[in-house]
């Protein structure tokens, strides 16, 4: 092999198990397992004196020091509220999962020992922009130069699209993990992937129905000792039967039936599950999956997408018997199970490398016609094909790659705005109502602008408030939106009222927001910072910087 390319590797940051993949120099992709050889890390953190420890022996650390150990930080992300105290000190969730990259980056270093700096990094489809930004504040807290945010669903469908080849199709990726569910539709081209529409419940999953278990045993306990006191209460009782039910849920995957028991406060009871019961206590939750992928199926309508080729599985939960049988019959149609724990470390990692290889060809390009580097990252399309053409085999002189394998990285990949965005204004009834710029499931990159008016003679400033909100409708209730940051614009003195003001706002590919206003008077355009306390920023991301990197993880 020729010139060496940089390694970008893949994160998958689950809610409850994490991964890491990087493309070999086969240019598969390949997960690396952690140091104790499992493929999968639990997205477990235990904070034990001066070192933490994520994964396994975190999580089974819970049992004796339920308060020191924290799990399901995916859940907070970007949520203001979050913290876990430790020794007096309240840790953000972007810092409990720098943790969780730091350990995955440091086995998979140790275990091919090489460097690793750049990575990619898969979130829920549904995830906000604050939940985004925190995403990446926990790569950066770990010391890596995040290349990308991709949607956990694409990251899965590249995995798929890039190795199963056949002609165009549309594909359902149904991903039910350990905390969350997406549904996305997907048209896989031979030189694209492009996601249609997304949906999904960021509090639903595998974790559910643990809990569902749980509930079941509390009851069980309850019949057959008399006892009743809440037995969760007691944190020790309650981690137990957190384990043992996620446990048994596993076991209920394979047979028809599980032993479980039940120790509190000396009593020991022993109680049989028996799988439908376990279905039947969590009917509903399928249920749910089911008309959250009608609605999906319903806007892709919308778009001219009727129909579905493909239904594939992903992520752990999908395992279970019963989510298979219930998607045949709701849609008769086999589903297919695909590598439902690495399909998006693996995606992710391809992601990465298509990323590494772009990097070369712009370098090239660049050379090639004397252009900086950000005129051709900005306008990689309007390269003539035919100096695109020669690059690449330049490119496959030097790496050693050969040219069809280039050209199907150079796939197009396109995702959609996951939320609708706008901002706040006041009707003529002077009533707020949340007027949205970009409406959810929109083709990325867009922007929109909008003219807004000033509502007083010489306004000095305009406070734009940054709304995010699942409806797809132009106007929405303001109670149903909530603010994601502010930014307030300086107006020159003397402006009329009623003075035009242009609102723009631009979302990357990768779904992130850049708000521009223009001042019609003088036509000067402003980019407006957003201010927002959804993700660790400032001073605050610099401590948590170097606390992460200093603290041994193990
Ligand atoms: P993921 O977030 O994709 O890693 O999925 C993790 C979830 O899958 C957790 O809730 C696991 O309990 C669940 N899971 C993993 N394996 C199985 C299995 N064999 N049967 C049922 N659930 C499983």
């Amino acid at each position: 092999m020729g010139e060496q390319m940089k390694r970008i590797f893949g994160i998958d940051l689950g809610t409850t198990y994490s991964s890491i993949a990087y493309v070999d120099e086969y240019g598969k992709a390949v997960v690396v397992p952690n140091a104790e050889n499992q493929r999968v890390t639990p997205s477990v953190v235990f904070f034990d004196g001066k070192s933490i420890v994520v994964g396994d022996v975190a999580k089974e650390s819970a049992k004796l020091y339920p308060c020191e150990v924290v799990s399901f930080v995916k859940r907070s992300m970007g949520d203001p509220n979050f913290a876990f105290e430790y020794n007096s000190k309240a840790y953000r969730a972007e810092e409990i999962s720098s943790y969780i990259i730091r350990k995955l980056v440091q086995d998979a270093e140790y275990k091919l020992g090489e460097k690793i700096s750049d990575i990619v990094i898969t979130c829920p489809a549904y995830f906000g922009i604050n939940e985004r930004e925190a995403t990446r504040k926990a790569g950066e807290i770990a010391g890596f130069n995040v290349r990308q945010i991709i949607n956990e669903p694409t990251a899965a469908a590249i995995a798929y699209g890039t190795t199963e080849f056949s002609e165009s199709r549309v594909v359902l990726v149904y991903d039910l993990g350990g905390g969350t569910f997406d549904i996305t539709m997907i048209d896989i081209q031979p030189d694209s992937i492009e996601v249609i529409c997304a949906g999904g419940d960021h509090n639903l999953g595998g974790k559910d129905w643990d809990d569902r278990i749980v509930t079941n045993l509390v009851e069980e306990f309850k019949n057959k000792t008399g006892i009743e006191e809440d037995i969760l209460e007691d944190p020790d009782t309650c981690q137990d039967l957190q384990l043992s039910a996620e446990k048994s849920k596993k076991i209920m995957s394979q047979r028809e039936k599980t032993p479980i028991s039940i120790t509190h406060g000396g009593e020991r009871v022993k109680v049989e599950l028996k799988r439908e019961k376990f279905e039947e206590i969590t009917r509903d939750l399928i249920e749910r999956t089911i008309a959250l992928t009608h609605e999906i199926l319903k806007e892709a309508a919308k778009k001219g997408y009727k129909r579905f080729d493909e239904i594939i599985l992903v992520g752990g939960s999908t395992r279970m018997p019963q989510v298979v049988d219930r998607i045949k019959e709701e849609f008769s149609i086999e589903p297919k199970m695909f590598d439902p724990d690495e399909a998006v470390a693996k995606g992710a990692a391809i992601y990465g490398w298509k990323l590494s290889l772009n990097d070369g060809l712009i370098k090239r390009i660049a050379k090639r016609t004397s252009k900086s580097l950000d005129q051709i990252y900005d306008d990689l399309e309007s390269t003539p094909e035919d100096i695109v053409k020669e690059v690449v085999q330049q490119m496959a002189d030097d790496t050693g790659y050969t040219l069809p394998y280039l050209e199907r990285s150079m796939v197009k990949i396109k995702d959609v705005a996951s939320k609708s965005f706008g901002v706040v204004v006041r009707n003529q009834h002077n009533e707020e109502l949340v007027f949205n710029l970009i409406l959810r499931n929109t083709a990325l990159p867009v922007d929109a602008k909008k003219h807004f008016y000033t509502a007083i003679p010489d306004q000095k400033t305009v406070l734009i408030r940054i709304m995010e909100n699942e409806s797809s409708a132009e106007t929405v209730q303001a109670e149903n939106s909530i603010e994601i940051g502010t930014a307030i614009l300086n107006l020159p003195t003397g402006l009329p009222v009623d003075l035009p003001i242009e609102i723009s706002f631009k979302m990357n590919p990768e779904g992130r927001l850049q708000i521009n206003a223009v001042e019609t008077s003088e036509l000067r355009t402003v980019a407006v910072a957003i201010e927002t306390k959804s993700f660790i920023q400032g001073e605050e991301f610099e401590e948590a910087k170097t606390r992460s990197q200093s603290l041994v993880i193990h």
